[in-house]
């Protein structure tokens, strides 16, 4: 088996899962936050400064990669890993997800779905066995399943016939899926805010025995609370020996309340993304280093931070570099949001060890401010 998870312990307080996966690009430590590098680059880093930072295991999404450059180019570099020159795990996912949220121009039927280039316009098909074989060609340690994920919210008869949908396609891609020596096909349970159809889309998968199951359908604009109350039902349908992972979550505080619920991996572009725009997680809430109270401040983004760009940079320069457009600018700011969500899994992972992370979720809460009244989400 490609994939294989290791449950090391489980926090006597909260039930969270201190664990290990192993894949064939060495093991990541779980919870873990696994940055986004869409086009096979984590926009603005190095995987060498992605290694320094601590990130084990990178995401890719197989839409963008299959549109630009081609999987054929990819597979013909030797895969992912030697193309991009990274030699940590990689998870690409099935690029279901882009199809249905970047493209209007869709129609979904039994065999897959028609849709338009988002740059080109030119029309494309994406089925379970396409999405199997680019994932295929790309050569990334986990793979996950082609799926559906319809928007939320979604009226119940239709999110059923999307939850038998995508459980026909599981048994595709199991088939389609040529190298499972070497690459683990991940299920994605679905079913929206639906508890019956949550157990639904979780039995048919279990049953199929994939190495890891994903919970997608969340983060799609539900409120904080209907993403925890799905948790809740649908972590314990899972189970216990297989990897957890949450697709689409990366605001501080869903990953300790992922986490602790019992979630195992996390990916999302939020970090990455505010960087850009100048915006900054911090241990005291988040920081948006262009207002211009920051133009004579000289100290670190972050006081509490020991990352490369909080030892070395001043947020005055930081803003003015920001504000300029100046490349080097964003290369600071997603450093150190990469960094400052792969240390707080660090944390999260800590007080699993030590039996105390419902603890640490009230101290981490009360300081980044998520207990006051209108707290932002990050
Ligand atoms: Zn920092």
């Amino acid at each position: 088996m490609a994939i294989t998870y290791e449950l090391i312990k489980t926090c006597k307080q909260t039930g969270a899962r201190l664990g290990r996966v192993h894949t064939p690009h060495g093991s990541f430590d779980t919870p873990m936050f696994m940055p986004v590098g869409t086009l096979a680059t984590v926009k603005t880093m190095s995987p060498e400064e992605l290694e320094q930072m601590g990130a084990q295991i990178i995401l890719s999404n197989t839409y963008h990669l299959w549109l630009r450059p081609g999987e054929d180019i990819v597979e013909e570099a030797g895969g992912l890993h030697s193309f991009m020159n990274w030699n940590g795990s990689i998870l690409t996912d099935s690029g279901g997800f882009q199809v249905f949220s970047l493209s209007d121009l869709r129609q979904i039927e039994e065999e897959g779905v028609h849709f338009r280039n988002h740059i080109s316009g030119e029309k494309l098909f994406l089925s379970p066995e396409k999405a199997m074989h680019i994932q295929n060609s790309l050569g990334a340690d986990i793979m996950m399943a082609f799926d559906e994920c319809p928007p939320y919210p979604a009226e119940y008869d239709y999110m059923k016939k999307s939850v038998e949908r995508t459980s026909r396609w599981a048994e595709r891609c199991l088939e389609g899926h040529k190298r499972p020596h070497d690459q683990g096909l991940f299920g994605i349970i679905q079913g929206g805010e639906y508890e019956e159809l949550r157990r639904q889309s979780a039995q048919d998968l279990t049953s199929m025995d994939f190495p890891g199951y994903a919970v997608g359908g969340l983060s799609v604009g539900e409120p904080k609370d209907v993403m925890n109350r799905v948790l809740d039902f649908t972590t314990p349908l899972l189970p216990d020996k297989k990897p957890r992972y949450l697709m689409g979550v990366g605001s501080p505080d869903s990953l300790i309340d992922g986490a602790l619920r019992g979630i195992d991996m996390f990916d999302c572009v939020l970090p990455t993304r505010i960087a850009r725009n100048g915006t900054l997680m911090t241990s005291k809430g988040r920081l948006v280093v262009r207002n211009a109270k920051f133009a004579r401040d000289f100290r670190p983004i972050d006081e509490d931070c020991d990352c490369h760009t909080c030892r070395n940079y001043s947020r005055a320069y930081i803003r003015h570099l920001v504000k300029a457009n100046e490349t080097f600018g964003f290369r600071l700011t997603t450093y150190h949001n990469l960094y400052f969500l792969l240390k707080l899994m660090r944390r999260v992972r800590e007080a699993i060890r030590e039996d105390r992370l419902g603890d640490f979720r009230e101290e981490f809460f009360e300081q980044y401010g998520f207990n006051r009244p209108n707290a932002k989400n990050f």
